[in-house]
């Protein structure tokens, strides 16, 4: 997949990324002419009847600054449609909950991220009755047989948090539709800049817009794209009438914000993300660096073909004990230990000290190893980054 490595096609996704949502928008901007979409507050609009129709009449159903992010969404995805959500799981849950009734059957990856995996095991399975079925995605074949004619959903992440796992898009898209069942992909780990899952054949594409598409950590949000004018009508029905989990006005216009500099950012990320990766893999207190833009990365090929960049996370197993992994975290000085990524600061996050709820112990899926350090590498200068590395670690 190509796409963004093309010249012409790159300035077409940083183009749209820009601004093309708000030059359509314009007109329902009330005649200012505004380059930027204005943040609307108004719960209500006021009603015109006949031809006068308002295109807006109570913003939790459509309101004109989501409308005009939901646009943009689209348009970077390459779908038709595009819902904002007020998270990342919101966006994942009305998606589970509309598309799988109570009783379904719900193929996943195992690899996912830690909110999924609880959505899954506790609520969709534990409370609807669903029949979850948790498959190791890397390989497409155990999605074909876990499936038959009655399931309901394919469920993938692709790189998978945090384990940075890949599994074949088109390969999985392939089985959805010889058996006519929806797919849906979390981008959030790629972005659309770096991986265009729609392109690729999947039916659903979703993201935490908290992650790198605002890419400034100072909002919480959601996102669903989707060509399937059926799977669209069914998940704007539940958010719009039934569930009103949809993105504030004041949100939506901090995502639209952050996605004019996705491409800038996400350029950096990798650049800087790599750089780091390569630093990791030479020291000697460092087992394994997973970086699917690393050559000893075991699905390397399979990320050239379906991503057109890497990304700025990664993930490294650290060779010492926990306490010394505590050192090394009080030692940084540029990364900050947090959870959460895609920021334009550098995050560090120890899922077995930080985030035990979420480590192996507990986990249904996969194991992640006690000593896994993930990295979301920022935009700072890359040689104070390695340095800070360099410097903390043993
Ligand atoms: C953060 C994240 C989510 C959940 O998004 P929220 O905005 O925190 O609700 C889902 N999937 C992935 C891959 C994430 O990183």
């Amino acid at each position: 997949m190509t796409r963004h490595n093309d010249k012409a096609n790159e300035n077409r996704f940083s183009t749209i990324a820009v601004g093309t949502a708000e030059t359509e928008a314009r007109p329902h901007h009330g005649g200012t002419n505004d380059v930027v979409a204005p943040i609307h507050l108004s719960s209500t609009f006021e009603w015109a009847g006949g031809d006068d129709a308002n295109e807006h009449e109570y913003s939790r159903e459509s309101n004109p600054t989501r409308a005009a992010l939901e646009e943009q969404l689209a348009r970077l995805e390459g779908g038709e449609h595009g819902l904002a959500f007020s998270s990342g799981m919101a966006a994942i849950s009305t998606t589970m909950l509309s598309l799988v009734p109570p009783g379904g059957h719900l193929v996943s990856s195992d690899s996912i991220y830690g909110g999924t995996e609880k959505l899954l095991t506790k609520l969709v399975a534990g409370h609807l009755g669903v029949d979850v079925e948790f498959v190791d995605a890397r390989e497409p074949e155990n999605i074909a047989s876990a499936v038959d004619s009655d399931t309901d959903l394919i469920w993938a992440e692709t790189p998978t948090n945090p384990l940075m796992r890949l599994s074949d898009i088109r390969s999985i898209a392939d089985i959805a539709n010889d058996h006519g069942i929806p797919f849906g992909v979390d981008n959030t780990f790629a972005s659309p800049y770096f991986q265009a899952p729609l392109e690729l054949g999947a039916d659903i594409v979703v993201h935490s817009t908290t992650k790198y598409l605002n890419g400034h950590s100072d909002s919480i949000g959601g996102a669903v794209i989707t060509d399937d004018d059926a799977v669209f009508e069914n998940l704007a029905f539940a958010q719009r009438i039934g569930l009103g989990n949809m993105l504030s006005p004041f949100d939506c216009y901090l995502v639209a914000r952050g996605i004019k500099t996705l491409p800038a950012r996400m350029k950096h990320h990798q650049e800087n993300a790599m750089a780091v990766a390569r630093l990791l893999e030479g020291h000697d207190r460092v087992t394994h660096v997973h970086y699917p833009g690393l050559e000893s990365h075991p699905q390397h090929d399979l990320a050239g073909e379906q991503m057109s960049g890497y990304s700025g996370m990664l993930s490294f197993e650290f060779d010492g004990s926990l306490t010394e992994l505590e050192a090394f975290l009080n030692g940084l000085t540029i990364f900050t230990p947090g959870t959460s990524l895609g920021g334009v600061e550098s995050l560090v996050e120890v899922p077995s000290l930080m985030r035990p709820d979420q480590g192996s112990h507990e986990s249904a899926t996969t194991d992640i190893p006690e000593t896994l350090v993930r990295l979301s590498v920022g935009i700072e200068d890359v040689d104070d980054l390695c340095e800070d590395l360099r410097s903390a670690l043993p």
